[in-house]
């Protein structure tokens, strides 16, 4: 019998995904539905509502005791308002007001996608038992999160630890955000994969020129596929090593779908934070592989929504 249950919602551009999660991070029920992204943001509401009646029509939903939300940034969490970046119609959306709306009153926490990864990696993966941690996902963006004295450290607005957007190229390319040489203009998968085409690496029969194509063509031992990986890698290496610096880290945790590339990433991952990171309270600095993979926004929202009560189950 589940006397507590938590409700997790994570909301990206393509899917918005739902579940009922245990306290010991079991999945109990799950749905999903594709994101109408390119609609207006009433008929977006519409998709995540139905992902909630689903929740809320099973024999477990009196057992939920409040509700937790992931999504895709911006988000305001102080204002319950998200702006996401691939859901146009969505700008300064209330959803937490809509969400608790559909859930009779229980208490909804909002953060970012970054942060409920982080928060997963923190419950379940490879950030357990570390009390400062920095964790990135790296996919069509980069995005992550802090963990600092053992807490989850979302910042005021939910959005801490977003390492993409610090700056480790000062007259780099134009970012999308507006600034220059962001990690994730670096290193993201499409700007991974655009750098190595540009260099003259070229797809096999199969037309893929995505970043996991590359990441096969550099296991393979292409020099250029595996230059644009080491480029990569050193934008990553500079972020964590800042970040380092400033807050003191134990553990940096990298997971999205770039991450999926293995020893192609994470050697010379490994290799630059060397050279980066090389005072003597930060020279120390592990970089591992992310754990929870693609249910991290679903127990990222479970665990940012009852972080407390989770930290007293896992002691006890
Ligand atoms: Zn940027």
């Amino acid at each position: 019998m589940h006397t507590e249950l938590v409700a997790a919602l994570d909301i990206g551009g393509t899917k918005i995904a739902g579940a009922l999660v245990d306290g010991s991070g079991g999945i109990l029920v799950r749905t999903q539905r594709p994101t109408p992204a390119r609609e207006d943001g009433e008929t977006v509401m519409r998709a995540v509502e139905g992902v909630l009646a689903e929740l809320t029509a099973g024999p477990l939903w009196p057992s939920v005791r409040a509700v937790g939300i992931g999504s895709a940034g911006p988000v305001d969490a102080a204002r319950g308002a998200v702006s996401p970046v691939n859901i146009p119609g969505w700008r300064d959306y209330p959803l937490v007001e809509r969400v608790r709306r559909a859930v009779d009153g229980r208490p909804v926490t909002l953060v970012g996608d970054g942060v409920a990864m982080t928060a997963a990696e923190h419950w379940q993966g490879a950030a357990r038992g570390y009390d400062n941690a920095l964790c990135l996902v790296v996919s069509t963006g980069v995005g992550g999160g802090l963990v600092l004295g053992g807490r989850l450290h979302p910042g005021p607005t939910g959005n801490a630890g977003h390492i993409g957007h610090i700056s480790v190229d000062l007259d780099g390319d134009p970012c999308a955000c507006g600034a220059r040489g962001c990690v994730e203009r670096i290193a993201s998968g499409p700007h991974l994969a655009r750098r190595a085409l540009d260099a003259g690496w070229r797809p096999g029969r199969d037309g893929d020129a995505s970043a996991a194509a590359v990441a096969a063509a550099a296991r393979a031992g292409d020099p250029i596929a595996q230059a644009s990986f080491d480029r990569a890698a050193r934008a990553l290496a500079a972020g964590i090593a800042a970040t380092a610096h400033l807050v003191e880290l134990d553990i940096a945790v990298v997971g999205g779908g770039v991450a999926g590339a293995g020893e192609v990433l994470f050697a010379p991952l490994r290799r630059s934070l060397r050279a980066y990171a090389t005072l003597s309270f930060v020279r120390d600095l592990t970089v591992v592989p992310a754990l929870t993979g693609t249910d991290a926004g679903l127990l990222g929202a479970a665990a940012a929504a009852c972080g407390p009560l989770t930290a007293e189950k896992q002691g006890a």
